[in-house]
């Protein structure tokens, strides 16, 4: 497979430069193709303003029109229009980045605020009271995998289904299935490093262990199975739950689609994160 890797961490001897430094080696040694994207290191612009297109000003600049007008006539910074043909390349993308503020760094959210422009990521496919564009599970990225890996300096059980953090698969929901599924990626469980600040020797063994087993079924793992959103679970154009689906689930639970009521218990193994402690 053609792999993606895009990691936003500012150095280079961090966990996760050593997270990183691991996952490449193990997916070439496995025959596969890598490219990463060291959005620090390249200095990605973080912020999309009017400079990301090379059309003349509009007197006021509206981020989606301009977006569109730029891909759909070449006019796109080179530096976006690089990572989309990456995405292009790519069958699997990986997202790394140390959890911030619940998040990923600022610097990967506008690696996709640029490069997931108008017509390429979003505003794809037709758009009507019947049809609300080919998104979650349909678009550009439909047949591609995508997974991310975390590292997070709480403990696991701050993060589990009572934790006072809130849940993982919670918090990290608007990134899988808002930025990668949205466009069409099946989206693996996550890998999650917990309690980064005793990460040892010792624990580093045992993320090399788990996170290699991961890479390895890179191409085979069952996704998330998050609820296409043009298969007739969602009525439109309202494009909410018919009430015969998953019927009292609400939430971010009731659009991942496990033949069970729509309650998905936090962290388990079908769909869960794989962590490491
Ligand atoms: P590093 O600090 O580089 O390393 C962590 C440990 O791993 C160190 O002890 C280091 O010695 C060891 N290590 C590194 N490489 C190796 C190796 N090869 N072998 C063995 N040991 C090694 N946490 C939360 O839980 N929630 C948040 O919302 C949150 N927000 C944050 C916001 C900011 C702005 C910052 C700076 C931190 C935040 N954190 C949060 C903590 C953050 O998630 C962790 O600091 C981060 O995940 C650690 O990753 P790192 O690569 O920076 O680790």
């Amino acid at each position: 497979m053609n792999v993606l890797l895009v990691y936003a961490h500012p150095e280079p001897t961090s966990l996760n430069g050593s997270i990183r430094d691991f996952a490449v080696g193990r997916l070439r040694q496995a025959g596969h193709h890598v490219q990463v994207s060291d959005l620090y290191a390249m200095n990605w612009k973080a912020c999309l303003d009017a400079d990301d297109s090379a059309a003349p000003r509009e007197p006021r600049f509206n981020a989606t029109a301009a977006s569109r007008h730029a891909y759909d006539h070449g006019l796109q910074r080179a530096d976006i229009a690089a990572e989309q043909e990456k995405l292009r390349w790519a069958d699997a993308l990986i997202l790394q980045f140390p959890l911030w503020w619940f998040s990923m760094p600022a610097i990967m959210k506008g690696w996709v605020d640029r490069v997931y422009a108008a017509g390429f990521a979003y505003d794809v496919g037709e758009h009507s009271d019947r049809h609300w564009g080919d998104r979650y599970g349909e678009g550009t990225m439909a047949g591609k995998r995508a997974m991310l890996i975390v590292t997070v300096g709480g403990w696991e059980s701050h993060y589990g289904p009572r934790g006072v953090n809130g849940p993982i698969d919670d918090l990290l929901f608007p990134i899988q299935h808002g930025v990668l599924y949205y466009p069409g990626f099946d989206v693996l469980p996550p890998y999650v490093v917990y309690r980064t600040g005793r990460v040892d020797a010792a624990r580093f063994a045992d993320i090399r262990e788990t996170l290699g087993r991961r890479l390895d079924t890179l191409a085979t793992a069952a996704p998330i199975p998050f609820r296409p959103q043009n298969r007739g679970d969602y009525e439109v154009p309202a494009l909410t739950l018919r009430p015969d689906i998953a019927p009292g689930a609400v939430g971010f639970a009731a659009h991942i689609d496990r033949g069970d009521g729509g309650q998905p218990a936090c962290g388990t193994a079908e769909g869960g994160s794989t962590n490491s402690r």
